[in-house]
């Protein structure tokens, strides 16, 4: 990982919390945003800042499992935050439907 990386909990209304490494918060929501699987843009303005911890590499922010790999969440984490935003996704979706339907 490069030098100047913090370790960010980014947090965004309808989507599961997600340690990032980044050097800033822009980047930080980025990576967040990918984790989540949506475009950066529609997800940006509404990520709020959880935590900014010094970078922590190799132990899985989410199961404190150690592993070799680049970022902060082992493979099983980052599907299981991926299949979590879709849900979530999904559930927003029905709720939107269920809405304009009951009109
Ligand atoms: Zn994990």
């Amino acid at each position: 990982m490069a030098k100047g990386n913090y370790l960010w909990w980014v947090q965004c209304e309808g989507y599961p919390d997600v340690p990032v490494l980044a050097p800033d918060w822009e980047q930080a929501t980025v990576q967040a945003a990918k984790l989540w699987c949506v475009p950066w843009a529609k997800v940006a303005a509404l990520c709020e800042l959880r935590e900014k911890l010094p970078a922590i590499t190799c132990v899985c922010q989410r199961c404190q499992r150690v592993f070799h790999g680049t970022g902060t969440l082992c493979d099983d984490c980052v599907s299981a935050v991926r299949i979590e935003a879709q849900r979530t996704e999904a559930a927003k979706r029905r709720y939107f439907r269920k809405l304009y339907a009951g009109k």
